[in-house]
């Protein structure tokens, strides 16, 4: 590995030389994280290659369709892919959905049915997930109902198996996991965990679908939660999977009959995903999905230096340096709101689009508090580029995560902490 000249942060952005001395000190310590980072993400890439050659991936497959988009060989090429990489039986990938909050409430439109229970296995789900589930609750009567977290270590809760233990004996049509933290303070799933959720599932309740959200999960572990047991999963294309190149789109993957109610709800009964013109993003979705896992593996590489950054500064930081990781979010409690939104400042400052912009905390759709985010990207949004995001509420935790290439990534953890001292 190379050795990163940390002056170029003095000389071109002015960081301080104590933060660059840091910087380089904790670069060189953690090296033996980044090949083991380096490993997975090259293992991932070549597992992706052997499926596009499988599949026979050749120029036609660029060109998408028009109209009513029948026979799209590239759509269809693109689903089989996926479905290989997730795992899983089928899957179906697709522009249309707008985001990972719309694919996700598809998926859960598709399983439940009206007087069904809903239950979330760990905690609760992601803030713009919310509005979806009242909705059902009031439209379709669907119950629904949290697992809390287990709080033996106070500073990382997580799943609770006693707990999931007692709800899964009120047979709910599905369990909800979601694997990434997302804005809350809690350990990401690992997928063994969520293969022990699939088993107990097998032994209390073999009729409840398990749904996970897979959001920021893709290309984190050597596997993918299809390999033990989610019956279906599902994530955006503008994080992980579209590896900085897809424009838009999310995905769903399962078994095969699940995955085809999900193609109903995305266009119409009757209709399913055999359907739906591709316009002109067939090659940027195949581009992104062949650069994902090594895009993932230089977001992965950042998170840790980040961590091990904050974490030398004297921050409580989820998870730990050298964790095994199941997301590329880096979670630091800042403790303080003038703190948070100059890191979050810094973090824009940082980004190669919009770096002049200032990032103000404002009421989102979705969101309960005021959420502040920085995302300086070529995507609008997308957050596996370099991100932060936080609601702005006590205790002041921020949200780290993205950075198409490690140097980048680092160039905004510096930036970070530069603003937020
Ligand atoms: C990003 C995310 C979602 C969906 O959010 P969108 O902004 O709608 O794409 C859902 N769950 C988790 C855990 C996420 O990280």
């Amino acid at each position: 590995m190379h050795i990163m000249n940390f002056a170029v942060f003095n000389e071109l952005w002015g960081i301080k030389k104590e933060l660059t001395d840091i910087g380089e000190d904790i670069y060189k310590e953690i090296k033996s994280d980044f090949d083991k980072i380096d490993a997975l993400s090259g293992n991932n890439q070549l597992r992706v290659i052997s499926y596009f050659q499988n599949f026979g991936l050749s120029q036609e497959h660029f060109f998408g369709s028009t109209g009513y988009g029948y026979g799209d060989a590239g759509r269809e090429l693109i689903n089989d892919v996926m479905a290989k990489i997730m795992q899983t039986e089928s899957a179906i990938v697709s522009s249309y959905w707008v985001s990972g909050t719309h694919v996700i409430s598809d998926c859960l439109n598709a399983i439940l049915d009206s007087g069904d229970l809903l239950v979330s296995a760990v905690g609760s789900p992601y803030e713009t997930l919310n509005k979806v589930i009242e909705k059902w609750k009031v439209r379709k009567g669907i119950k629904f109902e949290e697992v809390g977290l287990e709080y033996k270590d106070k500073e990382a809760p997580t799943i609770d198996f006693h707990g999931l233990n007692e709800k899964l004996k009120e047979k709910p049509r599905a369990l909800f996991v979601q694997k990434s933290k997302g804005y809350s303070w809690r350990k990401t799933l690992l997928n063994n965990e969520i293969k022990n959720i699939v088993e107990l599932r097998n032994e209390i309740s073999p009729e409840t679908y398990v749904f996970v959200d897979n959001c920021y999960g893709e290309f984190v572990e050597e596997i993918e939660p299809g390999r033990v047991g989610a019956d279906l999963l599902a994530g955006s294309l503008i994080k992980n999977p579209g590896g900085g190149i897809a424009p838009t789109g999310g995905y769903a993957a399962g078994n095969e009959a699940l995955v085809e109610l999900v193609g109903e709800e995305l266009t119409a009964p009757g209709l399913g995903a055999d359907m739906g013109a591709t316009l002109d993003t067939n090659r940027d979705i195949i581009q992104g999905l062949y650069f994902a896992p090594v895009v993932v593996g230089e977001a992965l590489k950042g998170a840790v230096f980040n961590a091990a950054f904050f974490n030398e500064l004297g921050y409580n930081i989820l998870p730990g340096v050298s964790w095994n990781r199941g997301d590329i979010i880096q979670a630091i409690n800042l403790g303080d709101e003038e703190k948070l939104k100059s890191f979050v400042e810094g973090i824009q400052k940082a980004g190669v689009v919009d770096s002049n912009v200032v990032p103000i905390p404002e009421k989102m759709p979705g969101y309960e508090s005021e959420v502040i985010m920085a995302a300086g990207t070529f995507i609008q949004g997308a957050s596996s580029e370099l991100s932060a995001d936080a609601p702005l509420k006590p205790p002041y935790y921020v949200f780290f995560q993205g950075g198409l290439t490690l140097n980048h990534s680092i160039l905004g953890t510096l930036m970070g902490a530069q603003y937020s001292f």
